[in-house]
């Protein structure tokens, strides 16, 4: 697939229980491209998340559109919608989002469920803990990882089902400075070909 661009047209988000008048975005517009990352920077309570939300197809504009490529979101099957979500986007958190029940290989083979040949995913998941660097911890529970090898294991969830975009929101806001750093080093490095967004409010 070649280049990947989601474009903004006039988009207007306000929450359901908000005044009429009482806008969290109003009128943005912008192209965004893949193999391009950008920052989305701006205080807390600016809409940062509730924009990330949008682009990720969590929740629906109240006006103005968003394409991808040429299609229009709002005339997206249901059908279209959860692919759009499930395998098309990844998502990366502040607070991980990992599920504590679960070992570090079963949140991996999470975003996995589309692929029945087991063989397969056992060899997808090889790879992607080669990447982040957790060879050894699979069987390891969240509770037992610290911060940023937790956030190594939402990096493996998002991408080994190698998405087009990579939705990050302040992916490194519960982490010391070096792991940061390390975080980010890993981000841009696995997400090469795709269009990431980096929200923060830190420089
Ligand atoms: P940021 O991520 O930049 O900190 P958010 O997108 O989370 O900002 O929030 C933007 C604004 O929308 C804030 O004023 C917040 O209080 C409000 N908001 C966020 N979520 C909801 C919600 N579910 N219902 C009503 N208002 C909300
Ligand atoms: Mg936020």
């Amino acid at each position: 697939m070649g280049k990947v661009i989601l474009k903004l047209d006039n988009v207007s988000y306000r929450y359901d229980d908000a005044e009429a008048d009482d806008y969290v975005l109003k009128d943005i517009n912008y192209s965004f491209e893949t193999g391009k990352v950008y920052a989305i920077k701006g205080k807390s309570g600016s809409g940062k998340s509730t924009l990330l939300n949008l682009l990720g197809g969590l929740d629906t504009l109240t006006d103005g559109k968003i394409y991808l490529g040429k299609k229009d979101f709002s005339s997206f099957t249901e059908k279209e919608k959860r692919e759009y979500k499930a395998s098309f986007c990844g998502f990366i958190f502040q607070d991980y989002k990992l599920i504590d029940e679960l070992t570090v290989k079963e949140n991996i083979a999470l975003s996995l469920e589309l692929i029945s040949d087991e063989e397969e995913k056992e060899k997808r998941i090889d790879e992607i803990l080669k990447e982040v660097d957790l060879v050894g911890y699979e069987n390891r529970y969240p509770k037992e990882l610290s911060g940023g090898q937790k956030q190594r294991v939402a990096i493996a969830r998002a991408l080994i089902k190698k998405p087009k975009f990579v939705l990050c929101d302040e992916p490194t806001g519960n982490l010391d400075q070096k792991t940061s750093k390390q975080i980010l080093d890993l981000l841009k490095r696995i997400s090469k070909d795709c269009l990431v967004f980096m929200v923060s409010h830190d420089e």
